[in-house]
């Protein structure tokens, strides 16, 4: 199998590499595992040196890798910098704060001394989507490695030049070679990769239906899974809000990284006391966004990263219109090359049609116009997904009342959701489980030990 590195502004192939054979597997696979013996047993401070290591060749490659990344899946170059800076804090934050997070905890009991210690679990293989190439991957492999795993990379196939290119970073900085490997693999591998007994557990990070296909094989294997998976999330806006505010928050919440992110704000549940205005404000700067190429530091929204997934989300939107939604603007892709799809705006789309009940990829946002807190909350709550939430207040009582009511991971008030190291990050309902960042992710992949001495 040959992957291929196609530019999403063009259609031209920028590099082509042939997969991992089936003997390179099974090399990785030895290597992951006799790695793991021993890094496992490195002091945190050397695991820390290693990882503060990785940093300083993220920030010092960091327009390569952004360019890269660009060139490979159409994001605009300052966001493609900005994901190499924010790989490289998380590889620092991890550095400074593992072995606290990892620290054993004293119990009292009946025993002279118990406690719980958290020991690593062996190689964990990561199967990452291409939306955002690098930070998907170090938000998994910074914890993990710093807890003693080790991690195998099955990383999309339209993004092999991050794939090799992230591996690269950990060698440079010193980490053993079976510290991190990238697997050059398609999807038919990833049940074989999580069956084989020198695999400790999975993470994905993708679309719910690879999260059924890969949580279904872990679960037949009995083995530990964490599944980041796709959202539909609510902004909600209600009348006590900055309106003009939460509408410059909006347009950047739906377009980021070209609309394909999984906590981009997807639908905007408005209240009619200023629905006209927000509705007003949010389709203008919509439509001031400059669609381009994703080099041009001037550009806004780049190219989808496939033709296929431009192909769904314009067949997501037709389907939306055809069964009764309102077309405030956009809503076609333009004639000729590249992936390119318009910021484009819905109003009222009916229950059963794609743009109220699925996620939509891309940068196309839907408007659902409110009574009451009651009914925005009820909105938000609908459906399967239960990623993040933004909501837009400047009551007390309501914030206190969105917090607890939203069906979410998160919910992020008069602000827009978005990842941190300090804070964990996940869903729940159909939007995946388990959670990443912060110490609630560097626990993921450990064993909680009981020890109890008599
Ligand atoms: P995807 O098609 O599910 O691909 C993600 C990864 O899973 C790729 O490496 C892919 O490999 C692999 N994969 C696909 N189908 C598989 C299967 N049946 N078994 C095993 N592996 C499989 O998702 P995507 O289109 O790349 O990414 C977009 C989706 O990811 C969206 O739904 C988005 O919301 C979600 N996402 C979630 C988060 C989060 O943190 N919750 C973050 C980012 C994105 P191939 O490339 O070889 O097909």
């Amino acid at each position: 199998m040959t992957l291929a590195s196609v530019n999403p502004v063009d259609g031209k192939v920028l590099a082509t590499f042939e997969s991992t054979t089936d003997a390179d597997v099974e090399v990785a696979l030895a290597r992951a595992v006799e790695t793991f013996r021993v890094w496992r047993r490195v002091p945190f401070a050397e695991r820390a040196a290693r990882m503060n290591a990785a940093a300083d060749v993220l920030e010092a490659d960091k327009d390569r890798f952004a360019r890269m990344m660009t060139l490979e899946m159409g994001k605009p170059i300052g966001a493609a910098v900005a994901e190499v800076e924010k790989c490289a804090w998380a590889c620092r934050y991890y550095a400074e704060n593992a072995e606290a997070f990892l620290d054993s905890e004293p119990a009292a009991t009946d025993a002279s001394r118990s406690f719980v210690r958290f020991d690593p679990l062996g190689p964990v293989l990561a199967v990452m989507p291409w939306n955002f190439p690098f930070w998907q991957v170090f938000r998994f492999a910074a914890p993990a490695l710093m807890a003693g795993n080790v991690g195998l990379l099955k990383h999309a196939s339209n993004v092999p030049q991050c794939a090799l290119a992230i591996a690269e970073v950990f060698e440079r900085a010193g980490l053993p070679k079976g510290a991190f490997q990238s697997l050059l693999v398609g999807t038919a591998k990833v049940a074989e990769l999580i069956r084989d007994p020198r695999v400790a557990a999975v993470t994905l990070t993708g679309s719910e239906g690879a999260g059924v296909s890969v949580g279904q094989t872990a679960g037949s294997e009995i083995k530990k899974a964490v599944l980041e998976l796709g959202g539909s999330d609510p902004f909600l806006v209600l009348p006590s809000a900055d309106v003009e505010k939460a509408a410059s928050t909006a347009v950047t919440a739906r377009t980021i990284n070209n609309g394909q992110s999984c906590i981009a704000a997807k639908r905007f549940i408005v209240h009619a006391a200023v629905y006209e205005e927000f509705t007003r404000r949010f389709v203008d700067g919509m439509a001031a966004l400059r669609v381009g190429d994703p080099l041009d530091p001037a550009t806004d929204v780049g190219p989808l990263a496939t033709r296929a997934i431009r192909d769904e989300l314009a067949a997501q939107v037709t389907r939306s219109v055809v069964a009764g939604a309102r077309l405030l603007l956009g809503g076609a892709p333009p004639e000729g090359p590249g992936n390119f799809y318009p910021p484009t705006v819905l109003a009222g789309p009916p229950p059963g049609s794609p743009a109220r009940e699925e996620e939509l990829f891309g940068p196309v946002a839907s408007l659902f116009r409110v009574e009451s807190v009651d009914e925005a909350i009820a909105l938000a709550n609908e459906g399967t997904f239960g990623l993040g939430a933004s909501a837009w207040t400047n009551d007390d009582g309501e914030t206190e009342r969105l917090t607890r009511e939203i069906e979410a991971g998160s919910v992020f008030v008069n602000g827009m959701v978005k990842s941190d190291p300090r804070l964990p990050f996940g869903g729940i309902k159909r939007s995946g489980f388990g959670r990443e960042l912060a110490a609630f992710g560097i626990r993921e992949f450990v064993n909680v030990k009981t020890v109890w001495i008599a």
